[in-house]
């Protein structure tokens, strides 16, 4: 007994891998793969990879949905963090050279 849910990947089907013919000789198909669904990727570990079959797939998905994915969290404006920019001299192990590293530190302003 297996529990899994069909890649979502709008073209898996269209993939030509071995692994996705089925059918008899004359009236064969590419068929969208499974995608197991097991420890790694259900409850807290859910992820692309509880829908996908592979990378490709989800981009495909993501390529083809983009307007209605954006419409879950709208960015109208930009985000921010709070850093502070910290220049200090450091010198290469191998040549001994010095030069002026940067250094970005997130800065916890207010407990978030
Ligand atoms: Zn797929």
């Amino acid at each position: 007994m297996s529990n899994f849910v069909w890649c979502h990947g709008p073209s898996c089907h269209k993939s030509h891998t071995q692994d996705r013919i089925r059918g008899v000789k004359g009236s064969k198909v590419l068929r969208t793969k499974k995608v197991q669904q097991n420890k790694w990727n259900t409850g807290q570990h859910m992820s692309m990879y509880s829908y996908f079959c592979s990378q490709g797939c989800y981009n495909d998905f993501a390529n083809t949905y983009v307007q209605q994915v954006i419409a879950i969290a709208p960015r109208t404006e930009a985000l921010e963090t709070p850093i502070e920019v910290v220049k200090e001299q450091a010198t290469n192990s191998w040549s001994g050279h010095t030069y002026t590293e940067t250094k970005i530190i997130a800065v916890d302003n207010n407990g978030g």
